[in-house]
């Protein structure tokens, strides 16, 4: 079995992976990309955010991403029947960048990793993380490619951006359950030429299409747009029929997008996901850390997910750079905690959504600029912004703000 010495081993190469792999890399020190896959392949997570863009800038692949074309993204708008709730990214509380994109994340990975590979980072594709053993920080970890040969890598320091492969938390046993209930997805890429060029395609539209169940639609620049349902399992269940069948039954079913995606074309046939809510007891640990979907990953809804990656990725790639450096990091305080702080701040805002808090804030009649605002920001991923009251207090502002709403409705119903 050969063995190969590197400072880093980066496992994944999503935008966790390529992110943390870049920063580290221009820091000096020598790492690799362990992929399980042959890129481009397919994942989901289409929608960016804008804070995104600031670990993409540090990471040096905006000029990449740019040249791709991909649809840059304005804002964000909510709809539940005739009500429309529209945030545009540059009306924000946050200063910091007010656009992105709307990307296919086939094409989105394989350029970013491609730019790292370009770097001199060397990414090894079609080669699966099958073991680690830790000595120490030190760990050599057995990696077996697509024809069944075994080799070891030798790492000073491991960054699992795995996604939901979650590998060092499925080998070391650090699983937790989430705590939020179990959803699913049903979603396809739809050939878009009924289009509305006036409001869309700069922006993606959540639609209410009943209690609990919500529609994404993401268009790109090729004219394909990216449609899905989320909800509780049961909606899935009580349309009959092949997948197909069921979401063609589903798209009638909602007026928002009953003409327009009506005999549609696919470019890829509809497909499932569920149950993709899960987290880990701890997102470090002597010799690693936990980046991206594996430390936790909520729910599509806010499009937090690639984000979140990026910027976990971005916190830990420095610090990483400083515990090679020989410096002492506290993994608790400088890691967890300022990524817990992300997570629960859209965790917040997920449970607002499906048991509409939200819904009587985004569709109420007068909305206060300075709030929406501050809203906004969160829906940009400023989700660090002390200064944004609706980050600070996150589990308790938008009840309280609902809570408001109900009352000056009211009170106005009584006058
Ligand atoms: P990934 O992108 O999953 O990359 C991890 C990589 O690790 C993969 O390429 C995988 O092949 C590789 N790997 C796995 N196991 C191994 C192994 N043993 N050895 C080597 N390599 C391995 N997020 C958004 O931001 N916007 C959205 O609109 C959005 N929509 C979503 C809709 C749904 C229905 C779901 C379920 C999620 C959505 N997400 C969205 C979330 C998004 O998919 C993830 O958050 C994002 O892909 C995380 O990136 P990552 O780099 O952590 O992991």
């Amino acid at each position: 079995m050969t063995t190969e010495k590197v400072d880093v081993l980066v496992i994944g190469a999503g935008p966790a992976g390529s992110v943390a792999a870049s920063i580290i890399h221009q820091a000096g020190y020598s790492v690799k990309i362990v992929e399980k896959l042959k890129f481009p392949r397919f994942v989901i997570g289409e929608s960016l955010l804008p804070r995104s863009m600031e670990a993409l800038e540090e990471a040096k692949f905006i000029d990449a991403i740019k040249a791709k074309g991909f649809q840059e993204k304005f804002g964000a708008k909510f709809v539940k029947g005739d009500k429309v709730c529209d945030f545009t990214f540059k009306e924000q509380h946050t200063e910091g960048w007010n656009w992105t994109w709307q990307v296919t994340r086939a094409d989105f990975d394989k350029t970013l990793a491609d730019t790292v590979a370009s770097m001199g980072v060397p990414v090894s594709y079609e080669t699966t993380v099958t073991d680690i053993q830790f000595n120490g920080s030190d760990s050599v970890t057995t990696v077996e490619d697509i024809k069944g040969n075994k080799s070891q890598i030798e790492a000073r320091f491991i960054v699992d951006g795995s996604g939901y492969g979650r590998v060092i938390p499925r080998l070391f046993n650090l699983e937790k359950n989430s705590v939020l209930q179990p959803r699913k997805a049903l979603f396809a890429h739809t050939v878009d030429e009924r289009r509305s060029m006036a409001d869309e395609p700069n922006r993606i539209t959540a639609v209410v299409h009943q209690p609990g169940t919500w529609i994404w639609i993401i268009p790109f620049s090729t004219g394909v747009t990216s449609v899905g349902f989320v909800g509780d399992p049961s909606f899935f269940d009580s349309f009959p029929g092949t997948q197909e069948e069921k979401y063609r039954a589903m798209l009638e079913s909602e007026p928002f997008t009953r003409e327009r995606f009506r005999d549609v074309e696919f470019v890829f046939e509809p497909r499932v996901l569920e149950s993709w809510s899960a987290t880990t007891d701890k997102f470090y640990g002597d010799g690693f850390v936990l980046t991206g979907n594996v430390t936790e990953f909520l729910d599509p809804i806010f499009s937090s997910g690639v984000t979140l990656a990026c910027v976990s990725s971005q916190t830990a790639a420095k610090l990483v750079i400083r515990k090679l450096k020989g410096e002492v990091v506290d993994w608790e305080k400088e890691y967890m905690e300022p990524t817990m702080q992300g997570v629960n701040t859209f965790r917040s805002y997920v449970m607002a959504w499906y048991d509409g808090t939200l819904d009587k804030i985004f569709f109420s009649a007068e909305k206060r600029p300075d709030v929406k605002n501050q809203i906004c920001s969160v829906l940009a991923g400023y989700v660090w912004d002390m200064s944004n009251p609706y980050v600070q207090n996150h589990d308790t502002a938008l009840k309280r703000l609902a809570r408001t709403i109900e009352l000056t409705e009211i009170l106005k119903q009584d006058k």
